[in-house]
């Protein structure tokens, strides 16, 4: 990849995103509807996981995920490295909107905040809205970060690379 392809600023961490959650309006989530959020309510949900970035195949109407992952996901911050032009460089990168939650088979990882919230549940206790902390999804093991993954570039058969950790 190019240098200028990778746009993440270089002060950009993970955890500006709940520098202020003082400023929204407290449990938004158990109020509102996934419809009735404002953008900055959706943004928020998002932990930062990395797992919608995994490649997966569809076998027998079943979502297999892979350990194989985007070439464009920085692996040590699970941020995607050109968020910004992610639609016009990867025709097959997923706009995460309500048609995407509840297309069926479900392709979002199980722990994914949209899915769980459309689907009844309430937050995980790791989730950085509840902690206040973006690091407290790798420190429950719920991230990308530190697992065994390798990028897309290259590879021919994901079949050989399907995985079956829980959190998926
Ligand atoms: S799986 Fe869901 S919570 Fe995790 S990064 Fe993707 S959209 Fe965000
Ligand atoms: S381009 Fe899409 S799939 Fe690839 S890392 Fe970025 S958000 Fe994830």
């Amino acid at each position: 990849m190019k240098q200028e392809d990778y746009i993440i600023e270089d002060d950009y961490s993970p955890q500006s995103r709940f520098d202020n959650l003082d400023k929204v309006e407290p449990e938004f989530w158990k109020k509102k509807k996934l419809e009735e959020m404002n953008k900055e309510e959706w943004e928020l949900l998002c932990d930062g996981c990395g797992k919608c970035c995994l490649n997966k195949l569809e076998i027998k109407g079943k979502i297999k995920f892979t350990n194989t992952h985007c070439r464009f996901l920085d692996c040590q911050n699970c941020l995607c490295k050109i968020y910004a032009h992610r639609f016009e460089k990867v025709p097959d990168c997923r706009d995460i909107d309500l048609a995407a939650i509840r297309e069926k088979p479900r392709w979002l990882p199980k722990t994914c905040a949209y899915w769980l919230l459309d689907n009844g549940y309430d937050l995980p206790s790791w989730h950085p809205l509840i902690t206040g902390k973006a690091s407290s999804v790798t420190a429950a093991g719920m991230s990308l970060q530190g697992r065994n993954l390798v990028n897309e570039s290259g590879i021919e058969k994901y079949e050989n690379y399907i995985v079956d950790w829980e959190d998926l």
